[in-house]
């Protein structure tokens, strides 16, 4: 015999129930059990119902009212209109007994835990009814039974315990004896030992099935619900998760214990002790194979079978110092609380025994206070112990597997994981059978956890990074551009999706969760929202993902001003506005304290010679113990440009205007031609040799004549460039004379930095430096006469977009 449960979905309506009669027709020859939960969303309905009614709410009609529209739609679109009569009016009469029981609690206002059970177990009497005259109808051998004659129970109302005693011997004389091939059986419903109504706790048909199974010695017992098995972790939470094809009942009990709501937790035990196999089938695929669960040794997969949670978790903390070395505290903690009927779902206690620390269900977490505070009070009052802390909004998450005992440092990479995340840990524990790792954490980083740790142990082999970029001017579009041309080589060679969550300009801005179509991202962003900077990084900690990285490629101060608040969520920044990293020291050094001690990347590395290994190779100098003595570099490709141009044919006016219509200047080319651009570079590489020094400390000797420094506009600038052309040939025309070139080259050596136009003579590294090239010498303790040298392109939205790029990838490969 096979025993098969049908879950709420799977018998919510008239086209599921006939999916279940094709299943049960199919792939069952031999006799069944057939265990209904009561039509999808009804237990609900009627508990609200009755809650209604007993606050005096006499709304509690309508919800009566829908449960029996769902019945009476599904038998009438079931069962053939000569049928239909005898089945509506048995439906209906228990409906009239319903009503009059919640009337009765709307009555007396009162709301008992018995006649909860009584009033809900109507759900499924009239599912398991319905269906068994469906299936008579289609003249299939099935038959009713009401499972309270068969399963006794305790009278613990709304979670009763099941004694086997009398229930198995019921089973199995009632099997024994009858003939059909098909018997209907209401889940979650029993009778207690003095004849009342009682229920094996929410989503207890899976209980009820196992019970029946055991007690007959199934061959099988198969659970249909609306997943096809059981999964590495809630599909409804992580969109990655598998079913898992196999898996051990103690692997599968400690699954479910942790809030895999897949299978009600009490279910494996009554199979495990039978060694009945047990399916998990999915109403909707029936061809899936689904989950099979048994006692077999399985050691296909990794060690780590599965990931779960449980929501709506309180930690109960009971510590002071009277609690040290004295017996028994424990003992009378964990005695309130089984008292008053709480159970514990995890325990920690500190080694020095100052305190113990209990996970239980958030809405239990009152009761146990007052209880806890109750039986201390004494020590309370004496100052010995402290009222017991209460904290809420929490969650359980646990990683499970028989073979984790075996493997070092599953812990270690389950925590790191989180750590890198910023997900906070609020309490480990560890069983002794090393089946379970499991930590508390806060209920808003649930969802970020569980894919984090799906994907440490599940998909190692891809990486998510999301993505969020700020401004698309130049250089963002560029990114864009390139980011969706290398999205696929990413993902097939370096193991790594790219996904850009978000994208705004300064006008309009546009989200999407499952990563924006970057093929017609300008499109997108058109149909987007208004821009609004504080929205878009809400936006950012809300979605609270995994590996977020917040790109910005503005030169907007305002931003910049934003990546504390981003290091400090572990959203990595990178960015290509270099006025961070160029204000004061101690912003500096406190974005770099913050990437460190959130573990959230801060990169720039195209503050500096766009997208040339500047930064990087000097941060790999240094950290490997080299010493910067002298920086010397043309840092400017924009100046580089403009000088490599100029000569007695061109004006030096004409020369600016064309660098910035080839986009090798700012926005503003003064912040160039002034050389503020250069200082805060060369005030950068200073910071990263390990000199912490100010922009106002750098030497600018300008070759602008003041006047031109102090205009208001581009255009006025302009007009002075013109003005003073006379001065600018003539600065060209002494470097000729001298053999030289005018390079805008920017020192820094002893400490100092100084940057200005240089006559550099033939030979020099910078005196074929070519278009807008930029070049660096580098002059360390390990390359202290032949520098170590950068030089490329070093200016241009291509090259810069490149640079951030790399930076990305980087922290891919964090
Ligand atoms: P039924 O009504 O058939 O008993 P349930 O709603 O009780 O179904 O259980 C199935 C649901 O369990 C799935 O729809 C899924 O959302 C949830 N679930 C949670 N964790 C898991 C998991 N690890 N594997 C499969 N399903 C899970
Ligand atoms: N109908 C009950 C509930 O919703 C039992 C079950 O479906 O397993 O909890
Ligand atoms: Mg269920």
């Amino acid at each position: 015999m096979v025993v098969l449960k049908f879950g709420g979905t799977s018998v919510a309506n008239a086209e599921n129930i006939q999916k279940v009669r094709e299943i049960v027709d199919q792939s069952v020859t031999g006799s069944c059990v057939v265990v209904v939960s009561a039509l999808g969303g009804v237990t609900d309905l009627l508990l609200d119902a009755l809650d209604m009614a007993a606050s005096r709410d006499a709304g509690y009609g309508d919800k009566l009212s829908v449960i029996e529209e769902r019945h009476i739609k599904t038998v009438k679109a079931l069962l053939p209109v000569a049928n239909q009569s005898a089945c509506l009016s048995k439906i209906k009469s228990e409906l009239n007994v319903l009503e009059s029981l919640v009337e009765g609690a709307f009555l007396i206002g009162e709301r008992t835990p018995q006649l909860a059970d009584k009033i809900v177990s109507f759900g499924e009497l009239l599912s398991a009814y319905l269906i068994g005259q469906y299936f008579q109808a289609e003249g299939m051998d099935a038959v009713f039974k009401d499972s309270r004659e068969l399963i006794r129970t305790n009278n613990t109302f709304g979670k009763a315990v099941v004694e086997f005693e009398l229930t198995n011997p019921n089973c199995q004389e009632y099997f024994a004896k009858n003939t059909n091939r098909i018997n209907i059986l209401p889940g979650f419903i029993a009778s207690s030992v003095t004849g009342n109504a009682t229920t094996l706790g929410r989503g207890g048909s899976d209980y009820t099935a196992a019970v029946i199974a055991a007690a007959i010695d199934a061959e099988e017992l198969q659970i249909w619900t609306d997943v096809s098995g059981m999964f590495t972790a809630n599909p409804k939470i992580v969109k990655q998760a598998k079913s898992i094809p196999e898996i051990s009942y103690q692997e599968a009990m400690e699954l479910s214990h942790f809030g895999a709501k897949v299978l009600y937790p009490p279910t494996v035990q009554p199979v495990l002790a039978k060694g009945i196999p047990m399916r998990i089938k999915n109403t909707f695929e029936p061809d899936a194979p689904g989950t099979l669960i048994s006692k077999g040794q399985i050691l296909e997969g990794g060690t780590v079978r599965g990931i779960s949670n449980i929501p709506d978790i309180a930690l109960l903390s009971l510590e002071g110092p009277g609690m040290i070395g004295i017996p028994g505290i424990s003992k009378r903690f964990f005695e309130v609380l089984s008292l008053a009927n709480i159970s514990v779902v995890l325990i920690t206690q500190a080694s020095s025994e100052h305190s113990i620390c209990v996970g239980i269900s958030s809405n239990e977490a009152d009761r146990a206070e007052t209880a806890v505070n109750e039986a201390f009070a004494y020590e309370i009052s004496l100052g010995k112990i402290k009222p017991v802390i209460v904290e809420k909004s929490l969650a359980i998450i646990a990683l499970v597997g028989d073979h984790m005992k075996s493997h070092q440092g599953l812990s270690g990479k389950m925590f790191s994981a989180l750590g890198k995340n910023n997900v906070n840990i609020r309490a480990i524990a560890q069983g002794a059978s090393e089946r379970n790792i499991s930590a508390v954490i806060d209920e808003a980083d649930v969802k970020k956890a569980l894919n984090t740790l799906h994907e440490e142990f599940f998909e190692e082999q891809v990486k998510q990074l999301n993505l969020y970029v700020m401004g698309t001017g130049n250089v963002g579009a560029k990114l864009l551009d390139q980011i969706e041309q290398q999205q696929r080589y990413l993902k097939k060679n370096l193991k790594m999706n790219l996904r850009v969550i978000g994208i705004s300009n300064s006008r309009k801005m546009t989200f999407n969760e499952k990563g924006i179509p970057l093929k017609q991202w300008r499109e997108e962003l058109d149909k987007g929202e208004a821009a609004n900077r504080i929205t878009f990084l809400d936006t950012i900690k809300q979605n609270n993902f995994r590996n977020s990285i917040f790109v910005d490629n503005t030169a907007s101060e305002v931003i910049s001003q934003t990546y504390p608040d981003c290091l400090r969520k572990s959203i990595a920044v990178v960015t290509c506005n270099k006025i961070a990293c160029s204000s004061a020291i101690e912003n500096y050094q406190e974005l770099k304290a913050l990437s460190r001690e959130y573990n959230a990347p801060f990169l720039f590395e195209t503050n500096v010679g766009a997208g040339l290994p500047i930064i990087d190779t000097l941060k790999h100098l240094i950290a490997s113990g080299d010493k910067v003595h002298k920086i010397q570099a043309v840092l400017s490709g924009s100046l580089n440009f403009v000088f490599n141009k100029f000569n007695e044919q061109t004006t030096f006016q004409e020369v600016v205007r064309q660098a910035q219509e080839q986009g090798f200047t700012e926005p503003d080319p003064k912040i160039d031609l002034s050389g503020i651009d250069v200082m805060r570079k060369i005030l950068i590489l200073a910071r990263e040799s390990g000199y912490p020094i100010e922009l106002d400390q750098i030497e600018n000797k300008s070759f602008l004549p003041e006047e031109s420094l102090n205009t208001p506009d581009n255009q006025t600038f302009f007009a002075s460039l013109e003005k003073y052309e006379e001065h600018f040939q003539k600065q060209y025309q002494q470097a000729k004379a001298n053999n030289c070139r005018l390079k805008y080259v920017a020192e820094f050596a002893n400490g100092k930095a100084s940057v200005g136009l240089q006559q550099i003579p033939k030979g020099h590294d910078f005196y074929n430096l070519e278009g807008s090239d930029n070049i660096v010498l580098f002059f360390t303790e390990r390359y202290p006469n032949q520098p170590l040298m950068v030089k490329g392109a070093g200016a241009g939205a291509d090259v810069t977009a490149s640079g951030l790029f790399a930076d990305i990838i980087r922290i891919g490969n964090f």
